[in-house]
């Protein structure tokens, strides 16, 4: 069923929303547009201004190392000026209510852990741009620590232990670490039903987990505004912007 028109909209996830147990939350850029940080794959978005930098070419290339670092110092200080949305809200009230298990996110923005997510109920797939680390031992840096560094030298930041640092976002190439992927399916593996909130879906191997969803029936709900690769599989679409479908609706599900 595709549902279109803010109030259709949200009467329709209200509805569906009150008689499901489990619950979870996956999402994505568009999640955050509405707090000013352009998604991916939108007019605008982040792939109209940057190129991919393969996590292979971030080890071997010291110009590519200065341009990823460039960039995220340009994001950090994107995300730091946004604030979360009422759709980060509302997930965030869904889950400290106890109406939902948790969110996976693709985004590395924080600002799901801003709007007051319990960390414990979030997992961050593809890493987060709010802090960075050493690669070989796994130190973590500030990201402010690794810009003075970079002011200072112009030459990408090493640890101490010799180690390249880098944002703690996942790169294109990058494995995703392992205990991610497992605390992702276990979540998926509770969940009656799935929310996608604002994603393209078109990133994998994510996404998977929405076929994991479906393999074992969970009712699939993407509120997105446009068409998606999942749209077929889905058993609601709610198509629109996501802070007004989910503007304060969380305090009505309780
Ligand atoms: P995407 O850009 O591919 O897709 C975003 C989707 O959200 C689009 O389909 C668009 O129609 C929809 N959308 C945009 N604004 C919306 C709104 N206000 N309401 C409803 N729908 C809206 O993004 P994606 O699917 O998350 O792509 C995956 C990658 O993007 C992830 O790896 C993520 O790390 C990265 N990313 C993250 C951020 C962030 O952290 N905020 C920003 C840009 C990219």
């Amino acid at each position: 069923m595709v549902v279109s028109g803010v109030d259709d909209c949200r009467k329709v996830l209200a509805d569906r929303l009150k008689d499901e147990a489990a619950i979870c939350f996956f999402t994505g850029a568009g999640i955050s547009t509405e707090s000013g940080i352009p998604d991916f794959r939108s007019p605008g978005g982040i792939w109209s201004k940057y190129r991919i930098i393969e996590y292979s070419e971030f080890l071997v290339s010291e110009t590519a190392r200065l341009e990823d670092w460039e960039r995220r110092f340009h994001m950090a200080d994107c995300f730091e000026s946004a604030e979360p949305n009422p759709a980060h809200v509302f997930v965030a009230d869904m889950i400290r209510n106890g109406r939902a298990n948790g969110v996976i996110t693709q985004n590395i923005d924080g600002l799901h852990q801003r709007a007051g997510m319990p960390g414990n109920q979030i997992v961050e797939f593809h890493g987060t741009g709010t802090y960075a680390h050493c690669l070989s031992c796994g130190s973590h840096f500030e990201i402010t620590a690794m810009r003075r560094h970079f002011e200072e030298n112009e030459k990408s930041p090493r640890c101490t232990c010799g180690g390249y640092v880098k944002a703690a976002v996942i790169s294109f190439g990058e494995s995703v670490p392992d205990h991610l992927v497992q605390r992702s399916i276990d979540m998926i593996d509770e969940a009656e039903i799935v929310v996608v909130i604002g994603s393209s879906l078109q990133v994998w191997p994510v996404v998977g987990l929405l076929e994991r969803a479906k393999s074992h029936d969970a009712t699939l709900c993407i509120i997105n505004r446009d068409p998606t690769p999942f749209d077929e599989k889905a058993d609601l679409i709610l198509r629109g912007s996501a802070a007004e479908i989910t503007d304060n609706l969380g305090v009505f599900l309780v």
